[in-house]
């Protein structure tokens, strides 16, 4: 199955593709841990993606796409993948969708966790992430950068749900409550989706 989990930052879509990845058996792709990796390894496309990262904006299409476009190719997501903070920009979806029809592929289901902005910004203030096995802070969570990074979502990335919307491929699922329950409603989502592809086949 191929996934995209969409959603404001904060909204547990990191969380819920670990567990949902794991379901499915197949690999979790978080653009953002992906762009964090080559911040902390130095690499020249983490160069230029940082100062857009500490600023809470959207790192440039062109660069994203290209990094994307390598992480499909390894093996590991050949047999599907579930994707976690991309796309985030319609021209990031267009080039998701022209991608995969090169291979004769599309996307099986987008799945859009809603949580209200109180919620969001009690997660965020609060997340605790591991950077080399020590619990740290994201910088990207203060408060200021968080502010501007939900507007960036509201902005950029709220016509990416509405434009798979208009394909039918959106599903939205309330995720305010305990993780548990998010994950088994996510899960219910994408099992029906594959019944359903099942039957029609
Ligand atoms: P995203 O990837 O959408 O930015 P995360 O998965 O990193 O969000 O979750 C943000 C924070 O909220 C993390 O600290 C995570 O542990 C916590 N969290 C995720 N889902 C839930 C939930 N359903 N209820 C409470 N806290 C959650
Ligand atoms: P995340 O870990 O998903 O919260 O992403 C952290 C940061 O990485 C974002 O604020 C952006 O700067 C950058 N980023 C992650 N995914 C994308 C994307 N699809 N397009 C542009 N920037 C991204």
């Amino acid at each position: 199955m191929r996934v995209v989990l969409l959603g404001p930052p904060g909204a547990g879509k990191g969380t819920q593709a670990q567990v949902v990845a794991r379901h499915l058996g197949v690999p979790a792709i978080s653009t953002g841990d992906v762009f964090r990796d080559h911040v902390s390894g130095g690499t020249e496309l983490g160069r230029r993606a940082r100062a857009c990262m500490d600023a809470g904006d959207l790192v440039p299409d062109e660069l994203t796409v290209a990094m994307v476009r390598d992480r499909l190719a390894s093996p590991d997501a050949g047999e599907g993948f579930v994707l976690d903070g991309f796309p985030r920009t319609v021209p990031q979806a267009e080039h998701l969708r022209a991608l995969l029809a090169e291979t004769d592929l599309a996307l099986t289901s987008v799945v859009e966790l809603l949580v209200d902005t109180q919620e969001l910004v009690r997660r965020l203030s609060t997340r605790v992430v591991l950077v080399d096995g020590r619990p740290s802070r994201r910088e990207d969570d203060d408060p200021d950068t968080v502010r501007h990074r939900l507007t960036v979502h509201e902005t950029q990335t709220r016509p990416v749900s509405e434009w798979y919307a208009a394909q039918g491929l959106l599903t939205r699922v309330v995720a305010g409550g305990p993780v548990d329950e998010v994950t088994s409603d996510v899960v219910a989502v994408l099992e029906a989706v594959r019944t359903e592809g099942a039957v029609g086949r």
